[in-house]
């Protein structure tokens, strides 16, 4: 290889991370001419990451450990000659002590610093932050919630339905409805446990509940130097259990003023909090119009993909730039979008079956292509996915010029993905795509709950505009 495009860049990153995303960093590295180090666990000596890196090392024989120590990460890191070492999301991207440990031993951590990810990884001190920047928040407690009573007293004054929140929560984990005292009292010790046991803290929180809002998130970017951008939105709206499934860049339900407005507002926060490098600003749309804020992700996010086919930016490259020390390469004004873009989370479930993890050997597997598509996945014919990690085994995006097109390209990349061998969401997300609702774009996170029939595809549905032309055109050959 013939070293650093720029002399300025790091020179080694370490990729604390598996999967597609770990695949994915291993593929910008290779575009800037800076090498990778994976890092693998013993069920993942035959994942897709290990072969893209330029050196991977075993961290351990358990599944999971060696993906959430940060000492021992940092610690190869400095032994592999890193000088850089990106997060990734999940595992430990969100976690303050990784960034410090990181600085600490003179490595570069691709993220902002350790004080503002504990800070905007404690939800109600990031939505303080934001109301400090004087952007809008969901009406909900200033604070942790001290207990049951207090929690009662207040959802009285908010009123009912109110979510119960876990402070440090994420994935869509720790996140409950009521919609009443009862469900309240029933629900509070529920999502101090499930807290507690996923992200080892039992503080809760209470925001006002939504009904049905749109899930509107803002891409922003800022470097080391006091440049901070966005670049427009995505549409996360469709999803299951609070988890995204479909994502859209530009959201089709926005006006271009709504547009405007929620880029300045994300900037605004990500300024508040003197944010460096990728993060992601979340936002509720209420039916009024009126946009909340709700927390930020400070990391590169899964759906990154359809906001870097709309603009022409790639994130993750931006990434590496600024934790290097170089400024962004773009000024706000020189971002631009074009056409829509969706991503398609394709699980390892079966929708037929509750969604039910479907793991196993994929005895064959053809990806997606032709004009618009990109596939992101980490997996190949022969792959045995391990049962012990997310169930996300590809993400299909799918880019076209217009909101129409891209319905028609979208069903065509999903029927040309082939994964034999296991179960996946491809036939859930093509009776989506069919459904009059997303078709108008009109939808809301409420959605999958609301059409429960759509996990049944054993009726391939056409569009009604296809039948017609395809009749049409079988009648006018026939000569009728
Ligand atoms: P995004 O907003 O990027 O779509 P998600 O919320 O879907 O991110 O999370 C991305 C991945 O990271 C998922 O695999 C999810 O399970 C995992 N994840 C996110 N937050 C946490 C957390 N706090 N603890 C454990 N896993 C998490
Ligand atoms: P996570 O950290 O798990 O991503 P978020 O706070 O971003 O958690 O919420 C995840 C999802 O839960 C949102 O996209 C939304 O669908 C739903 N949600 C969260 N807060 C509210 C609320 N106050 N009202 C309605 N829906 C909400
Ligand atoms: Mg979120």
């Amino acid at each position: 290889m013939a070293g650093p495009v720029d002399p300025n860049l790091v020179k080694k990153v370490l990729i604390a991370n598996r999967g597609e995303i770990a695949v994915r960093i291993a593929r910008a590295c290779r575009e800037l001419g800076i090498r990778s180090v994976a890092i693998y666990s013993e069920a993942d000596r035959y994942s897709l990451h290990v072969k893209k890196s330029d050196e991977a090392h075993c961290v351990g024989s358990d599944p999971l450990q060696g993906y959430l120590n940060p000492h021992t990460i940092v610690n190869l890191a400095v032994e592999t000659g890193c000088d850089a070492l990106h997060p990734g999301y999940g595992f430990l991207s969100e976690n303050a002590e990784l960034a410090k440990v990181c600085a600490e031993r003179g490595i570069k951590f691709i993220g902002p610093s350790a004080e503002v990810i504990h800070m905007m990884g404690d939800k109600t001190e990031a939505r303080t932050s934001a109301i400090r920047a004087g952007v809008p928040v969901t009406p909900g407690t200033e604070g942790n919630l001290s207990g049951i009573d207090e929690a009662v007293e207040f959802a009285g004054k908010i009123g009912y339905p109110v979510m119960l929140k876990a402070t440090s929560g994420g994935g869509g984990r720790g996140i409950r409805r009521c919609n009443d005292e009862k469900e309240l009292r029933q629900n509070y010790d529920r999502v101090i446990s499930e807290a507690t046991k996923a992200f080892g803290r039992a503080d809760v929180f209470m925001e006002k509940c939504i009904v049905n809002p749109r899930h509107i998130e803002v891409q922003v970017l800022a470097d080391s130097l006091g440049n901070t951008i966005h670049l427009f939105e995505r549409d996360c709206s469709i999803q299951r259990r609070n988890q995204k499934l479909i994502e859209l860049a530009p959201s089709p339900q926005l006006t271009p003023d709504q547009r405007k407005y929620i880029g300045e507002l994300a900037v605004k926060v990500a300024k508040e909090v003197n944010y460096e490098n990728a993060g992601t600003v979340e936002f509720l749309l209420d039916h009024d119009g009126s946009f909340y804020f709700m927390e930020m992700n400070t990391r590169v996010q899964v759906e990154h993909t359809i906001t870097e086919q709309i603009t022409g930016v790639d994130i993750v490259k931006e990434q590496i730039r600024v934790a290097s020390g170089l400024p962004l390469r773009y000024k706000q004004e020189d971002v631009t979008y074009q056409g829509f873009c969706a991503q398609f989370r394709i699980n390892a479930e079966d929708p037929k079956n509750g969604f039910l993890p479907s793991f196993g050997r994929i005895s064959r597997y053809y990806s997606a292509g032709g004009p618009g598509v990109r596939t992101d996945a980490a997996m190949y014919s022969g792959y045995t996915i391990p049962p012990y990690y997310d169930s996300m085994c590809a993400k299909l995006i799918v880019w076209a010029l217009t909101w129409e097109e891209l319905l028609e390209r979208s069903e065509r990349a999903l029927g040309d993905m082939q994964i034999y061998g296991i179960r996946t969401t491809i036939p859930y997300y093509q009776e989506i795509l069919q459904h009059p609702e997303f078709r108008a774009a009109d939808f809301n996170t409420g959605f999958v709950e609301k059409h429960p029939e759509l996990v049944h595809y054993s009726v391939k549905r056409r569009p009604e505009s296809l039948v017609a032309a395809i009749a049409a055109a079988v009648a006018a050959q026939a000569g009728i």
